[in-house]
């Protein structure tokens, strides 16, 4: 039995191998930041999510130790047991003022967040909606709520009122990306509260990639767009832009109430160790305070779409860090990426079916971790590489 289905699962590999999709990790040998060891080799690197340059900030770290030495290394049981920390707690009222909503809740990733909210509020007979390139996270979700799963193409707002007005479900909710994470495109967001409103909807946002990095101070999405409503619940990560790990969902009170009574992923794991919130309260304070951080940011970001004049290869059109080269095909991606690779540039390419067939693409990230000097350089070699690679 064992030997038949061990042998099933290597013909998988090798049929995957030969595809040439198998995907190997890359072994990071330095810390998270912008020049790095990657592999036994020193790279620039355009492939975290570390858009601030705050995980390896040195008030982070002095907050981490201190967090340590005060509440000790791990939680020791669930929220509802004894985890809940007074650090934890203070981490979801700064949150939740941060980004201006009533209430805040902290779960242990992004993941966990999003599967928590769906599979509470939505069950078996209620109606879900969401954009066909949303982050995986959000369909598993979806799935596992057993409610019916509608998808509409990419930010098609009239796809989505149509499977809207036919819908009659009991409870409907929306589920979008806030910044898609392989485009960097924003979603419509007031278009979409506004088919909430309209169709009685509740608005699940995912601000994993704009948190820290959209707003004035910061504060994402909802900033972005100067908006504030009872039916918006908004998600976003702590291990991107906030550079350390873990993820919040704000909303009204009773919905952060209801959550903390039904959502699985909150109630049956471990609260993270409550060093994590004294770090996250460090970093809120830097990304609040710190306008500088993320000006830096978004000079880096004119500075390779004003540089890049490619005739080949084009960037998406996106303002936030993520500046994906579209390219096309696999096999160009793959060799664009280990051209960059062979001058010290680490550009990951990505390729279906992370994303739709025949839109293979460089996914450039950017951080205030990099000077100005480490773009120029992407730029040159990007130029170069058009020259020389074959077409
Ligand atoms: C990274 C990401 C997540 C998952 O967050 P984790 O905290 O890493 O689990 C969810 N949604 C989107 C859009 C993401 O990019």
């Amino acid at each position: 039995m064992s030997d038949k289905l061990f042998a099933s699962l290597q013909a998988e590999l090798d049929e995957r191998a030969s595809a040439g999709l198998t995907r190997r990790r890359r072994l990071l040998q330095t810390a998270q930041t912008a020049h790095i060891q990657c592999d036994d080799q020193a790279v620039i690197s355009f492939c975290s999510n570390d858009y601030l340059g705050l995980a390896n900030h040195p008030d982070l770290i002095e907050a981490w130790q201190r967090g340590a030495a005060e509440a000790g290394v791990g939680s020791g049981a669930s929220h509802l047991i004894t985890g809940h920390h007074a650090q934890h707690e203070a981490l979801e009222l700064a949150l939740a003022a941060f980004v201006g909503l009533p209430k805040a809740l902290l779960f242990s990733t992004g993941y966990m967040a999003n599967i928590g909210v769906v599979t509470a509020l939505m069950g078996r007979g209620d109606a879900v909606f969401a954009d066909k390139l949303n982050h995986a996270c959000l369909n598993d979700a979806a799935l596992l709520s057993r409610a019916e799963l509608h998808r509409y193409p990419h930010n098609d707002l009239a796809a989505l009122e149509g499977m809207l007005k036919t819908s009659h479900a009991p409870r409907k909710m929306i589920l979008a990306d806030a910044v898609f994470s392989m485009d960097g495109d924003l979603v419509p967001a007031p278009e979409l509260l506004a088919l909430c409103e309209k169709y009685d909807a509740l608005l699940l946002l995912d601000d994993a990639h704009g948190f820290g990095v959209l707003g004035a101070k910061g504060a994402g999405l909802l900033e972005h767009f100067d908006l504030k409503s009872p039916r918006i619940i908004y998600m976003a990560t702590l291990g991107k832009a906030a550079g350390v790990f873990g993820a919040f969902v704000a909303a009204d009170a009773v919905v952060i109430d209801y959550l903390v009574q039904h959502a699985r992923t909150y109630i049956y794991t471990s609260a993270t160790p409550p060093a994590i919130a004294t770090t996250l309260r460090a970093s809120l304070k830097v990304i609040e305070q710190d306008y500088g951080r993320r000006a830096h940011l978004h000079r880096l970001i004119s500075l390779l779409k004003s540089g890049l004049q490619l005739k080949r290869w084009q960037l998406a059109p996106s303002i936030t860090a993520i500046q994906p080269l579209m390219v096309g095909s696999n096999h160009d991606a793959l060799a664009l990426s280990e051209y960059l690779l062979t001058k010290g540039l680490l550009v990951p390419a990505i390729r279906p079916p992370t994303v739709p067939k025949d839109t293979a693409r460089l996914r450039i990230s950017l951080s205030a971790a990099h000077s100005e000097e480490d773009v120029r350089q992407l730029i040159a070699a990007l130029h170069q590489a058009e020259k020389e690679l074959p077409a």
